[in-house]
């Protein structure tokens, strides 16, 4: 039935604002003035409007102006001026954000009490629900990584899964490669993500994304275990996605699976065969061999972790891939999360929104719309989404690009303050206090295999009532860009022991706001870390050297105090900067600049070849060639 705002505020006796703040309660809410609902529903909704009127409280966010007041109190916008010049001694506009405690009181004037709604994240909040069709949820396809060692096979097996769907038809297994495609078996239905290896899953996971529900380990029968295994069992494991092994290669001569088994247990995968819980499957990419019984395997563990979706739920899908097409503009490849989505709809995603133009499937043939699991390919964004961005839909082309742009704003304001928070092992402590934190997650790279087994053996000894130290992932070599994403997906720091870091993987730190550690002494290591849990880790400083000036001249400003005019031979001086004062090489003075000038004007900064006069705090001794060395003070841990 169709039922207004306006007319339940009348029949209950209370505010719309109430009666909006009843259907948020219930999930129900969209900005419009007038709800369709069944009775169920409405039976509900009454209930809550009616606890609401109990308590006589009003929601409202916490920058409102008198103008939204007199919206909510539903009374005159003179009449709250009024209030507030006469009472509060308020000179307000309409648009005016007023102090919370000023709002506060109004509302008790009128005999309301207010909740303060919570900033909402942005673009979180998607599109209307329809409580005409209360959602049912349905089993979806589970999606699928397939992660291992180079050269194990997770292409040719990817390749040899795709050609096996028995839906091809036509198309007789050719695929368009956009990020994933699905392959139908008797038992159920498969979702594939088409960029093997975990570096590409935990990469969507550091932006936050998670669509994995079961990843593929791929171990070749001939080599057994490798470096890389053991990093995707890492990144598996950290993410908590359930691990199915395909060992490989049966077909060659010299497989042995029987040893990929064994080997298994050491990483804390123990085969059923073993009694353990992990499945193994015997496979051959080339022959095809156990690959029936390995699709089968996949759709087995789905059933068990209950993947569940509401095809007509609101919708919310994941970009995975996304380019610049010549000829077709911005191109996304969306995996339904949930419900579905269609040609025409409206979404926006980060910074892009449009209205759907055309969606693909795998096999490249137009389709009319797509349900949870099921990767497609759309045209019609204004700008290229990035990958890992959630995609929403919005009721008209207005609202998405208002969200669009408020995101694009949000991002870059976020830039401005230079990434988001992580994890820094100074202010553990605090982070336990604020954040609860119970695990100090880390990940430590040695240069042999002994000193690694010595670090993770004393790391492992660390006692701790708060908080446990867990290695989440430890290996021989340098710290890589993948170390870097697996920390900054699960919070983790990077230790590097004896080791260096690669150069992109210290810029993609840089990125992230991962903190990377380098020790040489395990004893130091160790300490940190200990202190670290306790939340003694005293602040370490380094000295940066910053410039060299000469004093050329001396004023005295009598009432100013001396200054020193000098030339920055070198680098150069902030107006914050430390000093040493030099006279003949000799160490006179160390202290602080107190104020920087280029002729008279204050300045921030002065740097090679200009001349500026230069005060230091509590000095006053300079003379004609001295040298003032620049320097500052950074933080290294
Ligand atoms: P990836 O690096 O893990 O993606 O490995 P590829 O799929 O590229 O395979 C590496 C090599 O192993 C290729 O030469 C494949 O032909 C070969 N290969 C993959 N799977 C099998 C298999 O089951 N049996 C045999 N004999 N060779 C395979």
């Amino acid at each position: 039935m169709e039922l207004s705002i306006s007319s339940l505020a009348k029949k209950y006796n209370v505010l719309g604002v109430q009666v909006k703040a009843a259907l948020k309660s219930l999930d129900l809410f969209d900005d419009s003035e007038v709800l369709d609902i069944d009775s169920d529903v409405l039976e509900l909704l009454e209930e809550s409007i009616k606890e609401i009127k109990k308590n006589n409280t009003v929601e409202l966010t916490p920058d409102a102006t008198p103008r939204d007041i007199a919206q909510a109190l539903d009374v005159s916008q003179s009449e709250i001026q009024k209030l507030l010049i006469t009472k509060y001694k308020v000179m307000a506009t309409l648009t005016t954000s007023l102090k919370q405690s000023v709002i506060e009181k109004i509302f008790s004037e009128y005999g309301y009490n207010i909740v303060w709604e919570q900033p909402k994240p942005l673009n979180v909040k998607p599109v209307k629900k329809n409580p005409k069709s209360p959602s049912v949820k349905q089993i979806r396809p589970p999606i699928v990584t397939v992660m291992g060692h180079v050269d194990h096979g997770k292409t040719s097996l990817l390749d040899y899964i795709r050609k096996s769907d028995i839906a091809a038809g036509e198309h007789g297994g050719i695929t368009q490669h956009i990020g994933a495609y699905q392959v139908h078996i008797p038992e159920g239905v498969i979702t594939f993500l088409d960029t093997p290896g975990h570096e590409a899953f935990t990469a969507m996971r550091a932006r936050g994304a998670r669509v994995t529900d079961i990843a593929i380990l791929v171990v070749s029968a001939d080599d057994g275990i490798m470096p890389q295994t053991i990093e995707a069992i890492h990144h598996a494991q950290s993410a908590e996605v359930p691990i199915i092994v395909a060992v490989n290669k049966i077909d060659k001569p010299g497989a042995n699976p029987e040893k990929v088994l064994a080997q298994l247990t050491e990483h804390g995968l123990v085969p059923e065969a073993y009694g353990g819980q992990t499945i193994t499957c015997n496979v051959s990419a080339k022959t095809g061999q156990g690959i029936p019984e390995l699709l089968e395997m996949i759709c087995i563990q789905a059933e068990v972790l209950q993947l569940e979706a509401e095809p007509k739920g609101e919708f919310q899908g994941i970009v995975i891939e996304s380019k610049l097409d010549k000829g077709r503009g911005p191109v996304a490849t969306v995996i339904v999360e949930n419900g579905t989505i269609k040609r025409g709809d409206v979404l926006a995603v980060g910074a892009a929104y449009g209205k759907v133009k055309a969606m693909l499937d795998y096999y490249g043939d137009s389709i009319k719309d797509a349900v949870p699991s099921t990767p497609v390919e759309i045209l019609g964004f204004s700008s290229v989404p990035v990958a890992g961005e959630l995609v929403y839909r919005y009721k008209s082309e207005k609202k998405a690009r208002d969200i669009a742009e408020k995101h694009g704003q949000a991002v870059s304001d976020k830039m401005q303050k230079k990434g988001s928070r992580k994890l820094h092992l100074r202010d553990l402590k605090e982070q336990i206090a604020t954040q609860g934190l119970k695990e100090l997650k880390l990940i430590v790279k040695a240069d042999v295999h002994g000193s690694l087994e010595a670090v993770n053996g004393l790391l492992d000894k660390i006692d701790n009532d708060e908080v446990i130290v867990k290695v989440i992932h430890s290996g021989v070599g340098s710290i890589l860009e993948s170390d870097v994403l697996l920390s900054s997906a699960s919070d983790a720091i990077c230790v590097g022991f004896n080791t260096r870091t690669e150069p992109g993987a210290r810029s993609q730190a840089e990125k992230l706001n991962v903190e990377i550690r380098h020790y040489r002494i395990i004893y130091e290591l160790i300490e940190d870390i200990h202190a670290a849990v306790k939340g003694m880790l005293a602040p370490k400083y380094e000295e940066r050297h910053l410039g060299i000036l000469e004093v050329r001249a001396v004023f005295d400003l009598s009432r100013h105090g001396m200054v020193a005019g000098c030339y920055v031979q070198s680098g150069k001086v902030n107006r914050d900067s430390l000093v040493r004062v030099k006279r003949k090489k000799e160490l006179v003075f160390t202290g602080k600049v107190a104020s920087l000038k280029h002729l008279k004007n204050d300045v921030k900064e002065m740097s090679i070849g200009q001349e500026c006069g230069v005060q230091i705090v509590d000095y006053v001794g300079y003379q004609d060639g001295d040298i003032l060395e620049i320097y500052e003070m950074i933080q290294i841990n």
